[in-house]
């Protein structure tokens, strides 16, 4: 059973109440001159509500820059006292957490290699017992929803409650586009299970790299998601840990300048009731689906009978393949997407197997 997070803070969301939480600021602090200059122009935006900044960076392979360590937190109390802007930063450990808090860090968050260790989230929640500051907890490497609401949940009962989730996209075998595949399905169960999360989009990790950010970012408004934690360096062609995904602040001010804000509920009423109209539909049809797999797999299970009377297995490979291309081809022709067929009838398949297995294995 799903027990709610309880929420009691909104210093993680937009304070108008419209628009979106934004954090911005360099993957990694590298000297003060670049984390204040940075800050500075992301500051004079004036959309940007909070600084981030890596000063411990955990990095795939050792020998690459991995961060500039406790020094870094004077820098970015440096581009605090510049800015007015609250600070963010990582922390993987205990010690990061005493650190980040003694100078005055206002907003920390767990990188997604921490959060895929239920012992490193366990001890940063039992550092941060009876101490109010807000804690964001991006998604574990691995595609792995229970393991993130695991690790809300373990910091939520030590008593953190100004939570929120970033969904920075997972690791994958595959070679896609992405860097970190996003798996939007991932964070919007969770935003299913737990609507009083803020939720926010790091675009830069999932992408990789500059071109793909406008587009993310994007998606994630019309998704409904409550911000963004973008990085932004000063000069990224010089930046030592993610150079490919950073933008200049000028061009994040592009980007934002362009980004479409959705309302998350309809303003009018005229609109809200074609939307009821048009979901009742969608309900009328689910209710149909639902009766029609019911039926195909009361079918299946007689299959399965006449199976069992003859002896014969319960996979045909020639049938499956002939019903996947005739389908594939039959949904082509209906505008619906290849993938989406051969997944959908893949799920169709196992449900019949299992009707008929258990057919075969009832048997008298
Ligand atoms: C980062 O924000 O720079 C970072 C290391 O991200 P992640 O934990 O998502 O890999
Ligand atoms: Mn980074």
């Amino acid at each position: 059973m799903e027990t709610a997070l309880k929420i009691t803070d909104r210093s993680l969301r937009a304070p108008s109440g419209v628009g979106a939480f934004i954090i911005a600021g360099p993957c990694s602090a590298e000297t003060e001159s670049q984390v204040v200059q940075s800050a500075v122009e992301l500051a004079k935006l004036g959309r940007i509500h909070a600084l981030r900044a890596g000063i411990w960076k955990p990095r795939t392979r050792p020998n690459t820059f991995e961060g500039i360590g406790s020094v870094g937190l004077e820098w970015l109390k440096s581009a605090k006292a510049a800015t007015g802007l609250p600070v963010a930063v990582e922390v993987a450990n205990v010690k990061h957490v005493y650190e980040a808090l003694r100078t005055g860090v206002d907003i920390l968050w767990i990188g997604a290699r921490t959060t895929t260790n239920p012992f490193s989230v366990q001890e940063i929640a039992e550092a941060l017992r009876g101490v109010s500051v807000p804690v964001l907890v991006k998604n574990p490497v691995n595609p792995d929803l229970e393991l993130w609401v695991g690790a809300l949940e373990r910091l939520n009962h030590a008593g953190v409650t100004t939570l929120g989730a970033v969904h920075r996209g997972f690791s994958s075998h595959e070679r896609t586009r992405f860097r970190n595949n996003p798996l939007w399905t991932l964070p919007l169960e969770l935003k299913r299970r737990h609507p009083q999360l803020p939720l926010l989009c790091d675009p830069s990790h999932i992408c990789g790299s500059r071109e793909l950010l406008a587009q993310v970012s994007q998606k994630a408004m019309d998704l409904n998601f409550d911000g963004l934690m973008i990085e932004s360096h000063a000069d990224p062609d010089a930046a030592l840990s993610d150079r490919d995904q950073q933008l200049r602040p000028s061009e994040l001010g592009e980007l934002l300048e362009k980004l479409v804000f959705r309302h998350s509920a309809m303003q009018d009423a005229a609109h809200q009731t074609k939307l009821e109209m048009l979901r009742a539909s969608i309900d009328r049809m689910d209710d149909e689906l639902l009766e029609l797999l019911a039926q195909r797999m009361r079918v299946s299970e007689e299959i399965g009978r006449c199976k069992l009377e003859e002896n014969v297995s319960i996979f045909q490979p020639v049938r499956w393949d002939e019903i996947v291309k005739s389908r594939v081809r039959a949904g082509m022709e209906k505008n619906l997407a290849p993938d989406f067929l051969q997944k959908l009838l893949e799920i169709i398949h196992q449900e019949s197997i299992d009707h008929q297995a258990r057919v075969m294995r009832t048997a008298p």
